[in-house]
């Protein structure tokens, strides 16, 4: 089976279709959430991962939308742009994000997904070896597909330690009896340094897991954010990739 990873799509409808247009076949779509927030169009996000018969998982964001606690830990740029999404979608997107669960394992797999963490579904940074060490303590399955991030990575198990690597453009992981967790980058808000959208495939017969970037039409995304009367400073960093 062919799945493509997207996370942290973050409301960039041009950053999506453009990941969408490159993927050839697939037999599925996971993402890991963060569907909306920051960006201009989350209800056509929403609708696209809908067409296109996407599962996935909640994030902090489209909690922060549905109405949880989490808009009060946001920094001012975030908190503005929640707000403004969460008076921007219709009952339909709405309804859509409030089913999401927190976390999921597709049927006859052995892939969990989750924002953040296993630990903590919604609001862990797993950004670190140690944080990779203690979540392997409760992650039901061999892989756990990770987002939050928005920078490509990988924690494997090796022997006794935890190695980190950077997923580069075009990296490769053979997926072998090594617990690993997996972080496809974003999709709508890259912070690694290359503002091209980034996700993953998982070819999971084949047991490999390859990452992709695809450019996309930025300025478009931008012009919309400040039409929206969005942050500037939001619109800006989608240029330099962080
Ligand atoms: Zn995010």
């Amino acid at each position: 089976m062919l799945v493509a990873v997207l996370s942290d799509i973050h409301s960039n409808l041009k950053a999506l279709d453009a990941v969408l247009g490159s993927l050839g076949t697939v037999d599925a779509v996971w993402h890991l959430g963060d569907l909306v927030g920051y960006g201009p169009e989350p209800a056509a996000v929403v609708e696209r991962l809908r067409q296109v018969g996407s599962i996935g998982v909640l994030g902090n964001h489209d909690d922060a939308i549905c109405g949880g606690e989490s808009i009060e830990g946001f920094n001012p740029d975030a908190r503005i742009a929640a707000e403004w999404t969460r008076s921007h979608v219709d009952a339909a997107t709405l309804a859509y994000l409030e089913a999401l669960p927190e976390q999921v394992t597709p049927e006859g797999t052995d892939f969990t997904l989750v924002h953040g963490s296993p630990r903590e579904p919604i609001w862990e940074y797993l950004d670190s070896r140690f944080a990779a060490r203690e979540n392997l303590a409760v992650l039901g399955s061999r892989y756990c597909l990770i987002g939050h991030t928005h920078v490509p990575m990988i924690f494997r198990e090796n022997g006794g330690h935890i190695e980190a690597i950077a997923a580069d453009p075009e990296s490769r992981l053979e997926l072998d009896e090594r617990r690993a967790f997996l972080n496809p980058g974003s999709v709508g808000q890259p912070r690694d340094g290359d503002p091209t959208a980034s996700y993953l495939i998982l070819d999971t017969t084949a047991g490999r897991a390859t990452w992709q970037r695809v450019a996309y039409d930025i300025g478009a995304t931008q012009k919309a954010m400040l039409a929206a009367g969005l942050p500037s400073r939001l619109a800006r960093r989608l240029s330099l990739g962080r």
